[in-house]
């Protein structure tokens, strides 16, 4: 068959693999001139199979009231006369209950799981080089609530407790001794052994690379911007690009926070909102203190990993609609934060500032669904969770393209679900 996939985004170009690998002739497109220059760009780089708690949460709808009224706080809100917004904030708040955390806790999970056998797979047999690092996790807290309700998590999820840990203040630095700056200001964290890290830019360049040589090579049409999907009886027969108009079989959309003005064009709605977050990237010096764990900042929102060479900073959810501008004040939050837990070597460091949007439906469930045409296929919302979830959804969407039964539940990710 022959099939279109919209977006090269680690998203579009995991379904892409998929695909090609079941003998379809595909070809991905996308209005970037490289691949992985979206969302998937410069993102925190933690694969994060068991840290798949949604941002809907019981506990945080309580923060942000004073996060809002802090300039430099996790979440920034620009209400903006946007329908979309409002719809998708009054989504959000309804999934902020402790059934709904669960249920998309109890769907996330296998999700992950299934796709950290993918990656492991996908290095093993075909020795994709991305930075990947089995490394751990640690998520600190600094609240004593926020620590109880992990707590309680971990508890209550009995799948999360044969590779989690909860550590107190002292085992939590001597696991983790590039945190010392944080003695006293710490009340406990959780430690997960099974976490991998890796760089997202380098997988969709290497999974690029892979899928374009061999026989029945993925087509790349760079640099084109979809204007239209052309509909016809019920299918899609064509895209058009600002170029050139595709004959497809199938489409696949995977234009991560973009699909919703896409797919609105044909009538298809979505939930799925820009969740806007920052990163800040340097090299690693002989005398950087940085972290050989992936440690999350549960109250600040922000993420550490050590990549290759360079230290991977990212935090913030900035809900102010299609804008991908890097304010300034924003980044030095980020600076500041990472100064403030590793210390003033970050004074020197040569800092590589970034912005993405993080496509997020309101529960955090990505949407795999076939809707809109009888060949129009989703691959999209994969918000905090892109990087860590792409070749799970991936396998899934290829599976039910083909009309296999994919390997895990999927009823959660349909778009009646979301
Ligand atoms: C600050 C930050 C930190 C993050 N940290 C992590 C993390 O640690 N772990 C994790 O798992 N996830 C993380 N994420 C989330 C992850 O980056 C995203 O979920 C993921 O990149 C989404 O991938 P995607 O392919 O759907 O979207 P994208 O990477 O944005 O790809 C979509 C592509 O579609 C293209 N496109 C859009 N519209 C059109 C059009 N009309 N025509 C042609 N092409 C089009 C775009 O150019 C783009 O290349 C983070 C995100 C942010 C912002």
């Amino acid at each position: 068959m022959k099939i279109v996939v919209i977006g090269a985004g680690v998203v579009g170009l995991a379904s892409a693999w998929y695909l090609q690998r079941d003998g379809h002739e595909v070809t991905v497109v996308d209005r970037a001139a490289s691949v992985g220059m979206g969302t998937s760009h410069a993102n925190g780089g933690q694969l994060s199979y068991r840290y798949i708690a949604p941002l809907a949460d019981p506990d945080i709808l309580g923060k942000i009231p004073g996060w809002l009224l802090q300039s430099g706080g996790p979440i920034r809100f620009r209400p903006r006369f946007d329908p979309d917004q409002w719809r998708w904030l009054a989504a959000f708040m309804q999934a902020c209950t402790s059934n709904a955390k669960l249920r998309s806790v109890a769907s996330l999970l296998p999700l992950s799981l299934y796709s950290r056998s993918l990656v492991h797979e996908l290095i093993a047999e075909h020795g994709l080089e991305f930075d990947f690092v089995r490394n751990g996790k640690l998520v600190l807290y600094r609240d004593p609530a926020s620590y109880a309700s992990a707590r309680r998590l971990l508890d209550s999820t009995p799948e999360l407790a044969s590779e989690q840990s909860a550590l107190d203040p002292d085992a939590c630095l001597a696991l983790e001794p590039s945190l010392e700056r944080l003695r006293g200001k710490i009340h406990g964290g959780i430690h997960t052994r099974s976490e991998d890290a890796g760089d997202c830019h380098k997988l969709c360049l290497a999974l690029a690379a892979k899928m374009a040589s061999g026989p029945n090579p993925v087509r790349l049409e760079l640099g084109q911007a979809i204007t239209q999907l052309e509909r016809h009886n019920g299918r899609i027969t064509a895209v058009h690009t600002v170029v050139q108009r595709l004959d497809t079989d199938a489409c696949v959309v995977a234009a991560g926070s973009a699909s919703t003005r896409l797919l609105g064009d044909i009538g298809v709605r979505v939930p799925v909102y820009p969740l806007k977050g920052y990163s800040i990237s340097m090299p690693l010096t002989p005398e950087a203190n940085a972290p050989t764990l992936n440690v999350t900042d549960y109250e600040r929102k922000i993420v550490y990993a050590r990549l290759g060479t360079r230290l991977r900073v990212a935090g913030m959810a900035d809900i102010v609609g299609n804008d991908e501008r890097i304010v300034a004040r924003r980044i030095k939050v980020l600076i500041d934060e990472a100064r403030a837990t590793f210390g003033a070597w970050l004074d020197h460091a040569d800092i590589t500032p970034w912005t993405g949007l993080r496509p997020a439906t309101p529960s955090g469930r990505p949407i795999v669904d076939n809707v809109g045409a009888d060949n129009l296929w989703l691959n999209i919302g994969h918000g905090a969770l892109g990087f860590t979830l792409a070749t799970g959804c991936a396998r899934v969407l290829a599976d039910r393209l083909a009309g296999r039964q994919p390997a895990i539940p999927h009823a959660d990710f349909l778009l009646s679900a979301a």
